[in-house]
């Protein structure tokens, strides 16, 4: 068997790809056709769209979604037990599937993302190639994903067009995300909006498909019949502890990093609302100009990112203009007025992990009501540490109110420990909750303000057929 991997490894013509010494496989070209890439899920309702614009530009792609503890173990075998908790997860991950028998190894490809800044995440690649060669599988290629031209690879490349495609596909999945999650704590069936998440997501994926839905003009007219449809989903007018989840990306977005974190707190009967996907990019944007003003540096790349940058937050713009006009769901905010947020709490300049973007995350979310927050923080993340954990104190001199637990996630932490930290802060939220109930009684305001869902549908759509709830700010 290894002498049949060494053979395929000198046939695949293993070299040294990008600056980095260590040896990989390239991903080329004839590979594109019948090779399936693997990549680990990581936000379910963003990545499902992103494989099929993908799928679409003909690569096979798979979401890896294999969980279980032999991911972890997977992981410390191969990893160095001082990696970043993410690192170690998505190896373990890469790893277990290859190990499941489910795919022909000489027949897939690994796909992970370089973010290209300082932080480890640009190297985690390097990594995995690591750990594949440890593991006998030297011979399957990574291709790595990122715009900072880091890597390339004959068989995957990121073009402007699919660069603009994917981020659209973005737009559209933090859009879905935000009234998904208003929606599903209350509805009264209990399923129906996933059931209209999945509808969307394929009804996107025909229109990419046909070359539509990337326009403003057809942004606008999707989004607004996406909010009408949420809207129309019957739901039951209870007033529920609102709970948001800040954090390093992947561990915020991913069950397999949080330990099915959203699963557990809408048991706990909560409302989750996570900050969309697109903030990050554009925080990633924003470093080139940001690092540019504070240092000074190339200003013709800053000027670029800038541009590209302004055009995502028109995109935005369209999303959330367009969910503002109906009063029963909170938009997201703009990214321009997040970074505004931080202002006297945290430098923008600092930009290692997800920097100076999770503490203003936090502070968004206690604007819109969503002031208790889970800080989800992996092991060996030392950028978010400092900007998340290290940052409560300041948010809470500013919002006296916020009530945040930082929760480490690492192979050692008990699923246990972690529910049983967020069971108290769920405790004071619950407190809070019923003082701010029994102020309103006094001052005779009603808990849940009567649903105004009539005519709330600006557009006289499905919107006007069903009332529903409206959203309370416990924090107000
Ligand atoms: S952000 Fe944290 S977890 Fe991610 S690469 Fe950097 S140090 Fe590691």
């Amino acid at each position: 068997m290894v002498k049949v991997r060494k053979r395929a490894e000198k046939r695949l013509d293993v070299q040294t790809v990008g600056r980095n010494r260590i040896p990989g496989v390239a991903f080329t070209k004839e590979m594109k056709d019948g090779y399936t890439i693997l990549v680990p899920m990581m936000a379910p309702i963003h990545f499902s769209m992103l494989k099929n614009i993908l799928h679409d530009q003909g690569y096979r792609v798979e979401l890896l979604e294999n969980s279980g503890q032999a991911i972890v173990e997977e992981g410390l075998k191969y990893v160095h037990n001082d990696t970043c908790y993410p690192a170690l997860l998505i190896i373990g991950q890469m790893l277990d599937a290859i190990k499941s028998g489910k795919y022909d190894e000489n027949k897939i490809a690994f796909l992970m993302s370089q973010t290209g800044g300082g932080c480890r995440a640009s190297n985690y690649i390097y990594l995995l190639r690591r750990a594949l060669k440890k593991a006998g599988y030297g011979h399957i290629p990574v291709v790595s994903f990122n715009v900072s031209g880091m890597e390339k690879s004959s068989g995957f490349r990121l073009t402007i067009p699919l660069i603009f495609k994917l981020i659209t596909a973005i737009v559209y999945g933090d859009g879905l995300m935000a009234m998904n999650n208003q929606i599903k704590a209350y509805e009264i069936e209990k399923g129906r909006s996933a059931r209209l998440v999945e509808h969307w997501i394929s009804r996107l994926t025909s229109q990419f498909n046909e070359g539509e839905g990337f326009t403003i003009p057809q942004m606008q007219n999707n989004f607004r019949e996406m909010a009408a449809t949420f809207t129309a989903i019957p739901c039951e007018h209870k007033p529920k502890v609102k709970v948001g989840i800040v954090g390093e990306i992947y561990v915020k977005y991913a069950s397999l990093g949080n330990n099915n974190l959203e699963e557990f707190l809408a048991e706990q009967d909560c409302e989750v609302m996570v900050p969309g996907l697109l903030d990050f990019a554009l925080y990633t944007l924003d470093a080139k100009p940001e690092n540019s003003r504070l240092y000074g540096g190339n200003t013709i790349s800053a000027l670029v990112c800038e541009a590209i940058s302004r055009y995502f937050q028109r995109m935005q713009k369209v999303m959330i203009d367009t969910i503002a006009l109906y009063p029963n769901f909170i938009a997201p905010p703009s990214f321009s007025h997040t970074k505004s947020l931080v202002e006297g709490v945290i430098g923008t300049g600092c930009l290692m992990g997800e920097g100076w973007l999770l503490t203003a995350e936090m502070l968004e979310l206690v604007e819109n009501g969503y002031g208790n927050i889970v800080c989800t923080q992996p092991f060996g993340c030392l950028p978010n540490h400092i900007c998340g954990k290290g940052m409560i104190r300041k948010i809470r001199e500013r919002e006296p109110l916020a009530n945040i637990v930082p929760i480490d996630y690492d192979p050692s932490a008990t699923k246990v420990n972690q529910e049983n930290r967020i069971k108290l802060m769920l405790a004071v939220a619950r407190e809070n909750m019923r003082h701010e109930q029994e102020a309103n009684k006094k001052q005779n305001k009603p808990d849940v303000p009567a649903p105004s869902r009539q005519g709330t549908d600006p557009f006289g759509q499905l919107g006007r057929m069903i009332p529903r709830l409206s959203i309370v700010s416990m924090l107000n």
